[in-house]
């Protein structure tokens, strides 16, 4: 569904399960208090939403809570739990895009206990650099990039699972063999573009 985010507006959060913050192997993180059945709606993420080039330069990679959700629009932090939520390259929740709100939804069964995690890489498009990753799944991919440079296999999963929202489903469109050739003479992205890698850091590991 296209969605109505629009610069300046305020994204209101909101819990549907019982999480807390705690420490995880990578720093900080959010832990379900309760068992979360797959489908179940988690919580609607908050924040206030900044077109790209108002995103403060202050911001550090310990410190960057900027989550792209749309071409050029980024959510700002909440002061929330949601502002703690990891990366995993082996996910059990996705986001949720609709018209007005931004949902994290199980695609898992999350027993009591468990870390929420999601693929940050299933809302980046654009002018991202890459993150080292260090989540530790038996599938990690050891960096974080932009959704339409990860394996085609998981991309095509994230889509089943209506996880991807609108502004990069439009650039999927492409048959799979002609977007698998075409990658293959795209440049591999640089990593000296020193703002873009700090944008890049959005929701990282707390220290
Ligand atoms: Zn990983």
């Amino acid at each position: 569904m296209a969605n109505s985010f629009h610069r300046g507006a305020y994204l209101e959060f909101r819990i549907e399960k019982l999480l807390r913050i705690a420490s995880c192997s990578n720093g900080k993180g959010v832990i379900s208090s309760e068992d979360i059945q797959a489908g179940d709606m988690i919580l609607f993420l908050g924040g206030p939403i900044f077109s790209e080039n108002e995103i403060p330069f202050l911001a550090e990679p310990t410190n960057d809570y900027f989550l792209q959700i749309d071409e050029d629009l980024y959510l700002g932090p909440s002061g929330e739990v949601d502002d703690y939520i990891n990366h995993s390259c082996n996910p059990n929740t996705g986001l949720v895009f609709s018209e007005n709100r931004l949902g994290m939804k199980a695609i898992d069964f999350i027993p009591k206990g468990s870390e929420i995690t999601y693929d940050y890489s299933t809302t980046m498009h654009g002018s991202w650099g890459t993150m080292t990753c260090n989540c530790g799944a038996p599938n990690c991919r050891k960096k974080i990039i932009n959704f339409i440079e990860i394996p085609v296999s998981i991309q095509q999963r994230y889509l089943e699972l209506g996880i991807v929202p609108d502004y990069i489903r439009h650039h999927c469109t492409q048959p799979i063999a002609q977007r698998a050739f075409s990658e293959t003479l795209r440049p591999a992205i640089s990593c000296a573009r020193g703002r873009a890698m700090r944008r890049s850091a959005c929701r990282l590991r707390r220290p």
